[in-house]
């Protein structure tokens, strides 16, 4: 039963409240996740809707995973499907499914900014420029060009829109008529080529709901609840979207807080909210102002400092009290610190936080944040803590590409590329792992210098290089021996795969494991699924054309982009931008460098403005640049828990003396200088070192289950750090059957299909990855093609008859089963119809067992627990089919063997709560993904 007894008054009426329009106004740390998540359990709970009934729709992948964590946690029973997603997911998904009925492909890829601006460059010459093609630097306004685009579609402004606009301007008609053509090849180029970027995603689905009256009516059936978070940060045709769905119903629940909104184009902050009042003028509206975060005078200092944004609010225009009452008794630490330099600035910041640590007893580093207006401005307080040995962590949403671990990867690359690339070749020759003398690498350089020769060919003559160490030797020729197996390899193979074997074969991978160092690894993973995503989106997925385009990327001032977890990891102070820091919150909190032109920012225009006539947003009266920035101050203020220091400085190495930021001044601060108490603060790290804690998973899955029975340090090489491993030819193979298997088993939903289809859809699925050489891959690849021909004898002399699942076949179906208050999450590759009953399928690829084993019958009673519980469904038997030989063996698990196997579930789960992972070698480490990089493997210790 969902408990609410914690909930406030107003939390409370928000979450319980019936059917129709709700807008929940919720201050900073009022709740707001609180109160969405535990409305829609709440509609759940009371038979109001099935989970997948509701949907509910946010703006980052990082929001929507934190909400259906929290939704998972508060749903007494599982679920086969929760539509919490982004906005940009959710119409993913929509087009995926219906897309051919609007004439797009289904199989369309996404481009993001960076990918647009290459698309444009690599086909300059389609597109008609004059205005916008400067001689010397054609170039030029590509990036404004496409964040035009962008824009002009945020408000569902076509190029048809902007060319019926041209032609009537009485100005500047001809730059008009101009980006109105670019806009149309750009599109025309964007679908001829497959693709579609984030501004498409919502405007087709928009499209495709309102000219397919079937498809909108099948999902205003099923979603009885539609619920927004971040409401004030939806764009105009986001907004569309969710109207027209939500109708004719209107069960529609928006939550919004219009002084934070940071994202919003021209500071429309709160356009959709003043729309949703004219469109639902009976809505029902619950303020929350009841702050569960900060102390009242932090609450009250910030209240004031956003007056000044008047009229432009919805408290002014509404006449809503949004003024917010501390929960929490008892007065937070407020002040403003102000330098001489900017230097003292960054000393005065650290000792402060020293000093606070000692006065509190149960802060820790992660307790702190700096925020910094703009990245740039964290370079100095980094500086300072790394000469005062605090730890730290740059929270940066870009920059992944200038990350050193990165670099060292790419410089590799580099030198794979053209081994005459010598800044390249240094910086190997420089990784710590390989143990080269400093002075022997100083050595290898002078000689390339004086013979005007590459550091490559100076290393093919070591032997003529004087005074080298034999240490140094040894290294060389072990880089020289890589470089050369992975040039030949990467003449054939995937990017990934070159990836991968460097780490792996250099000691690169072991070194960092070892070193425990979890935000490189992070880092590598990060650069990792950028290079897949590469893979998946270009036919040659080789080293040399990933380079072309990463060149390309870093030419259009691409600096590469990162994710960043902030409960994770030990403690360490952090460091991010204001826009970073929306929806976190920290004990104490900086807002640093508070000086005129940087906080506010100085103004900057869109290069490429869209005409007046064409915004359909509410946009607010006088400087809405002010007005945002001030929200962006507000933003950080209401961070703050216990502790709000502002600090600036007069000099930050400027010709001029800066003055203080006009925000310090409205919050009636002077500039009244700050002495430094010590000469520069440093820190003994082991007397404030807390236990460095990981993030378990919330959720598990049989594979977690049984990597962490094989060795618990398998479970965190591969669930806790996610260090990505080399594949292996029989997963590439497996992989393939499955996904060739699905994919004609759906098409046979809607048609006769043959043999040809079967092996033209293998050829199309073949995953071209780890094998080992030709005559492998032809063997795993004729294999395939037996097996496959064996599946469709059978399948011709008798059709499984696929069991349908709310209207879909039950291919690869998902499901999320609570076990003893744990989520369990897995996919059932197919379930059969049997009439008065089910079969669940499960296909392995390999030689056929005997029987099935404990593991096996342990995966199997999972997918009943499923199928029964989550699905509703009545199975008759659980099968393992063996592709390879055709042959299936099955069984059905007792009540007994249900409740024994959730009892076990329960524990293992427990005892992955408990563990500190350590490693149980064995048999196991034969079969472990990590054997090369872990210094308890069997084979390394035996
Ligand atoms: S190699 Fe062995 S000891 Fe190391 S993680 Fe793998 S299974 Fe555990």
């Amino acid at each position: 039963m969902l408990d609410l007894s914690h909930l406030n008054q107003n939390q409370k009426a928000a979450v319980t409240y019936g059917g129709g329009p709700v807008s929940i106004v919720a201050g900073a740390g009022t709740g707001k996740t609180t109160v969405i998540t535990h409305r829609l359990a709440y509609l759940v709970e009371k038979g109001k809707a099935k989970p997948e009934e509701i949907l509910a729709l946010t703006f980052t992948d990082k929001a929507a995973t934190e909400m259906a964590e929290r939704v998972d946690q508060l749903l007494s029973r599982g679920y086969a499907d929760l539509w919490i997603s982004t906005f940009h997911s959710f119409c993913e998904r929509i087009l995926k499914e219906h897309g051919l009925d609007i004439g797009l492909s289904t199989d369309f890829k996404l481009v993001d900014q960076t990918a647009a601006w290459l698309l444009v460059r690599q086909n300059l010459d389609q597109f008609k420029l004059d205005y916008y093609r400067p001689i010397g630097q054609p170039t030029k306004f590509i990036h404004a060009l496409v964040s035009h685009f962008s824009r002009c579609k945020d408000q569902a402004v076509y190029p048809e829109d902007y060319l019926a606009y041209s032609q009537k301007a009485f100005e500047d008609k001809e730059r008009l008529k101009e980006i109105a053509s670019v806009y149309e090849t750009y599109q025309k180029l964007l679908l001829g080529s497959g693709l579609l970027d984030f501004g498409d995603l919502i405007n087709y689905c928009l499209k495709l709901f309102q000219k397919r009256p079937r498809i909108l009516e099948k999902y205003r059936q099923q979603f009885k609840y539609i619920l927004v978070d971040e409401f004030q940060d939806t764009n105009w045709v986001q907004y569309e979207l969710v109207k027209l769905l939500a109708a004719p119903r209107n069960n529609l629940t928006v939550s919004s807080d219009d002084d934070q909104a940071v994202y919003r184009w021209r500071g429309a902050s709160f356009s959709n909210v003043v729309q949703f009042k004219k469109d639902f003028p009976k809505a029902k509206e619950v303020v929350l102002i009841e702050n569960y975060r900060s102390r009242q005078n932090i609450l009250d200092s910030a209240y004031r400092f956003i007056q000044a944004n008047n009229p432009n609010r919805l408290e002014h225009i509404s006449q809503i009290d949004k003024n917010l009452k501390a929960a929490k008794k008892g007065k937070g630490k407020i002040g403003h610190l102000h330098f001489k330099s900017g230097e003292q600035e960054v000393s005065g910041v650290l000792e402060k936080i020293v000093e606070l640590l000692r006065e509190d007893k149960d802060a820790t580093f992660s307790d702190f944040a700096i925020l910094v207006r703009a990245n740039h401005e964290a370079s100095a307080f980094i500086r300072g803590l790394e000469r005062s040995n605090i730890p730290y962590q740059f929270m940066a949403l870009r920059g992944l590409y200038a990350k050193p671990v990165i670099l060292d990867i790419v410089s590799y690359f580099k030198f794979l590329d053209n081994y005459h690339e010598s800044s390249a070749a240094f910086r190997i020759l420089s990784l710590p792992f390989l143990n080269l003398l400093p002075e022997d690498i100083a050595q290898i350089t002078r000689y390339s210098s004086r013979r005007s020769k590459s550091i490559f060919e100076s290393l093919q003559e070591l032997s003529l290089i004087p005074g080298l160490s034999l240490q140094t030797i040894n290294g060389v020729n072990r880089i020289l021996s890589l470089v050369e197996k992975h040039t030949t390899r990467a003449r054939e193979k995937n990017v990934s795969e070159i990836l991968l074997s460097f780490l792996e074969d250099s000691g690169y991978l072991e070194y960092l494991v070892k070193k425990e160092r979890k935000e490189d690894l992070d880092l590598i993973s990060q650069f990792h699924s950028r290079i897949k995503n590469f893979e998946e989106t270009h036919l040659d997925s080789r080293l040399r054309a990933f380079m072309e385009e990463l060149n390309l990327e870093l030419e259009s001032g691409e600096e590469g982009k990162m994710n960043f977890d902030v409960e994770q990891g030990p403690a360490v102070v952090k460091i991010m931008t204001l826009h970073s820091a929306k929806g976190l919150e920290f004990k104490y909190t900086f807002l640093v460098n508070l000086v005129d032109k940087r906080f506010p920012s100085l103004e900057r225009k869109d290069p490429i403005e869209i005409p007046e006539k064409l915004i359909k947003d509410i946009l607010p009266e006088g400087d809405f640049h002010l007005q945002e920035e001030r929200r962006l101050f507000y933003v950080g203020m209401t961070r703050a828990k216990d502790g709000l220091f502002l600090t600036s400085a007069e000099d930050y190495c400027g010709v001029t003396r800066k003055r203080l930021s006009r925000f310090l001044i409205e919050l009636g601060y002077a500039a009244v200088l700050t002495h430094l108490k010590s000469r520069g603060v440093r820190v003994n790290q082991k007397k404030f070192e807390r236990v460095k804690e990981f993030l378990l998973p919330e959720r598990f899955s049989f594979t977690q289950l049984a990597a962490f029975e094989k060795c618990p340090l398998q479970y965190k090489f591969a669930h806790i750090l996610k260090i990505p491993v080399k594949g292996k030819a029989v997963f590439s193979f497996g992989k393939t059957m499955h996904q060739t298997l699905q994919e004609f088993l759906l098409v046979s939903t809607s048609g006769p299909v043959g043999l040809k289809d079967l092996l033209e859809i293998y050829q199309r699925e073949w995953l071209d990855e780890w094998y080992e050489n030709p005559a492998q891959k032809k063997e795993y690849f004729e294999l395939g093609q037996k097996t496959l021909r064996k599946f469709y004898q059978n399948f011709r002399k008798e059709k499984p008859k696929l069991f349908f699942f709310r209207g879909h076949p039950a291919l690869e179906q998902d499901f999320n089963i609570k076990i003893g208050g744990y989520t369990l999450i897995g996919k059932i590759d197919r379930i059969d119809d049997k009439g008065d009953g089910v079969e669940i399928i499960d296909y392995k690829t390999g030689s056929a067992k005997e029987r099935l084993r404990p593991e096996d019958k342990k995966q199997l009673l999972i997918y009943q627990m499923a199928a029964e519980e989550v699905l509703g469904l009545k199975p008759q038997k659980l099968t393992y089919h063996y592709l390879d030989e055709g042959k299936s063996l099955s069984f059905l698990g007792s009540r007994a063997d249900i409740e024994k196997e959730k009892k076990e579930i329960v524990d293992e789960i427990e005892q992955i709560k408990r563990s500190d992972f350590k490693a149980t070698p064995g048999w196991q480490c034969d079969w472990c993904d990590f054997k090369n990089i872990c210094e308890f493997s069997y084979k390394n210790n035996h």
